[in-house]
């Protein structure tokens, strides 16, 4: 019997991609998705790559509870993938109540539904609970640091909120953490990828951005950490790579395989990158010049961090792929592609 995944916002960046690698591994995807952040651009390309031109697609918003309630009682829901969330940092900072009121309210609700359906959960969340480390790359038992956005404390707190509920629910439900480092790029195809509104805050994107002539000059915020280079490290990894962590994740579940019932992974590579050496490889491997300059360290960026995937790679079996480079080539034919070039 084919298993269904619902997939939270799944008409957005991650969501897209993951909704594309669940098709292909032979699972039915719910798709569901207030359209608050994004358009039907990826969706429509989602059902272009995997020639699917019925998957269910709800327009809902996950804090109605009563619309949650609804749709798990539609469909034979085995796992669901939570994405809906806002993700502005900056934003995050001037709206706290936004962040926390939407965030938390919608996990609330699927974890609600989720536990009465005897439903999975995963639960999509970040690297940025790790704060500063204070040694890389960080593993899974690498403590927590207090967040330095609302939008982080949100990730924190619904880390919590699954540990707790499951823990209290003895065996009746089970979830899965992902804590992603920084995913960037696009699908092969140029069909789905990042759509940022309005000015980007992520780096690929205003690389992209800058490269088809959209921004004037990409800031390096900051070239005086104390790192190579001088500029930040982070993990960088491909979006299709990401996405099909959330394959191996959800057949964990759903076939059985769990250790524990709410399991930790990190997602990455293991490799740690530079933004300047981010910024020269896309210019090499796309034959382009990009006009950037240095600026300011950007408020709440950490120095370095980057993941120890060990765990991931030996016990979901899954492993990053994709080089840097191509990732950066599938990250600019998106761009050309929005451009119609
Ligand atoms: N960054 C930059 N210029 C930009 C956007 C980002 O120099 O216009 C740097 C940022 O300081 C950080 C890295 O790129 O060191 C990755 O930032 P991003 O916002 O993509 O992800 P984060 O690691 O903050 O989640």
């Amino acid at each position: 019997m084919k298993k269904t995944v619902l997939v939270s916002g799944g008409a957005g960046f991650i969501g897209s991609h993951v909704t594309v690698e669940l098709i292909q591994a032979g699972y039915d995807v719910v798709v569901a998705d207030n359209f608050s952040n994004c358009d039907r651009t990826c969706f429509e390309g989602v059902k272009r790559i995997t020639g699917k031109e019925d998957i269910p697609l709800e327009v809902m918003d996950f804090c109605d509870m009563e619309a949650v309630k609804a749709l798990f009682q539609k469909y034979p829901i085995d796992a669901v993938i939570h994405f809906a969330a806002y993700k502005a940092v900056g934003e995050s900072v001037a709206q706290p109540l936004k962040y926390y009121k939407n965030n938390l309210t919608s996990f609330l609700n699927v974890l609600e539904a989720a536990q009465e359906k005897g439903s999975f959960v995963l639960f999509s969340s970040s690297a940025t609970v790790y704060g500063e480390p204070d040694s890389v790359p960080v593993t899974e038992a690498t403590p927590r640091k207090p967040a330095t956005s609302p939008y982080g404390n949100t990730k924190t707190i619904c880390e919590d909120i699954l540990r707790d509920t499951v823990k209290a629910s003895e065996g009746k439900l089970k979830g899965i953490l992902l804590r992603y480092f920084n995913p960037i790029g696009a699908h092969p195809s140029a069909l789905i990828g990042e759509l940022p509104r309005g000015v980007p805050n992520n780096l690929v994107p205003f690389i992209t951005q800058t490269a088809i002539g959209k921004r004037e000059c990409l800031s390096i915020f900051g070239n005086d950490y104390p790192t190579p280079d001088g500029t930040c490290l982070r993990d960088y990894i491909d979006i299709v790579d990401l996405a099909k962590a959330h394959v191996f994740a959800v057949s964990r579940m759903v076939e059985g395989k769990m250790k524990q019932d709410c399991e930790v992974f990190n997602v990455g590579t293991g490799r740690p990158v530079s933004v300047l050496e981010l910024v020269n490889a896309f210019e090499k491997v796309n034959g382009v010049k990009l006009n950037y300059k240095f600026a300011p360290r950007r408020a709440g960026d950490v120095t370095a961090i980057w993941a120890d995937p060990t765990l991931a790679n030996t016990e979901m079996g899954w492993k990053a792929t994709r080089t840097v480079e191509e990732t950066l080539k599938a990250a600019w034919a998106w761009e050309k592609h929005l451009a119609g070039k």
